[in-house]
């Protein structure tokens, strides 16, 4: 067994060992019913298998609830998305899971049947807050989802991270597919999701894991037993910066190869080479940050293998008003 599935499994074990079921029939989620007031806070890890960081954080959120070093009155689900592709290190074994929270689904994938067992349990979610990292290095943490109000107070108050990247929510975006936070806020409820760094054990993505529940069902109780607001909690931290996705730069070509060691959040300026000496010439188009680099497998002639992502990296850049002022 290598390192990565013992460190994996022990984690796996403890959180068997501490969760109660409650009334989920889903094997990998916890329940905490604290009985006080009806507000459900759902938190994620694991929705894509290798983005491992958060889950130490998780699993004792999960043990600290049980022995009530942690107390919530209200109702929180700490849930485990795709253990399995975890223990395999891949980001997912047949189906992007964080695509498919769609009512049509293909039973003969795993991810597909998953997705069936998570949605009633996102139904229930008040608030949810979803745990993931980076494919590749990054240069700090950062929340990504569409803007609203609400998710702006949540975002700010719990100080996951200082960036966030947003759009605007009355952008249509890619039908056809529905990513687990996407699914949340359909139903009308901030569903935010937070980059905690690149891909793997982490010691800062677990604590920060850890700090940001911890957080969430302090605030969540301090709202429904009317002694704080949401809003002071927030305004209690900074604010955070806004980015944008400013250009989408296509993979339009396999022999297309980025600069080795381009993270996300990487400062650009406009007209800066971003691709590899003797490969198609990419630059970026406008200055800001790179985000969501690829270095996909490549043959021996230095092609892309199929089939190669859409897009080889994002160019975002800051806005320059508040997006309070900007989408309301
Ligand atoms: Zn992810």
């Amino acid at each position: 067994m290598t390192d990565h599935v013992s460190t994996l499994n022990a984690l796996l074990d403890r959180f068997t060992r501490a969760r109660h079921p409650g009334p989920t029939t889903y094997r990998w989620a916890h329940r905490h019913d604290g009985g006080e007031h009806g507000t459900h806070l759902v938190f994620s890890s694991l929705i894509h298998g290798n983005e491992v960081g958060s889950l130490p954080g998780l699993v004792r959120a999960v043990e600290d609830l049980r022995s009530g070093v942690l107390t919530y009155g209200g109702t929180a689900t700490l849930l485990l998305g795709n253990p399995e592709a975890a223990q395999a290190d891949v980001r997912f074994l047949q189906d992007d899971l964080n695509r498919v929270f769609l009512p049509d689904l293909d039973d003969a994938l795993h991810e597909h049947r998953r997705a069936r067992e998570l949605m009633p349990l996102l139904d229930e979610a008040d608030v949810y807050l979803d745990f993931h990292q980076t494919l590749k290095a990054c240069r700090e943490p950062f929340y990504i989802f569409p803007w609203s109000e609400t998710g702006w107070l949540w975002v700010r108050a719990l100080a996951g991270a200082r960036v966030w990247v947003t759009r605007n929510p009355g952008q249509a975006f890619s039908s056809g597919t529905m990513c687990a936070d996407e699914y949340v806020r359909d139903r009308g409820h901030p569903g935010i999701t937070v980059e905690l760094g690149e891909k793997g054990w982490s010691e800062q993505a677990a604590d920060r894991t850890y700090s940001m529940i911890a957080d969430a069902l302090r605030f969540a109780d301090g709202v429904a037993r009317g002694t704080m607001t949401l809003r002071e909690a927030a305004e209690a931290q900074p604010d955070v910066r806004f980015f944008e996705t400013k250009h989408r730069l296509a993979f339009s070509d396999p022999a297309m190869t980025l600069a080795p060691g381009l993270a996300n959040f990487e400062p650009v300026i406009a007209g800066q080479l971003l691709s590899a000496p003797g490969t198609p010439e990419l630059r970026a188009p406008s200055p800001g940050a790179v985000l969501f680099p690829k270095y996909p497998p490549r043959d021996a002639a230095g092609r892309a293998l199929d089939p190669r992502p859409g897009e080889i990296a994002r160019v975002i850049s800051e806005l320059e008003q508040h997006p309070l002022a900007l989408w309301g």
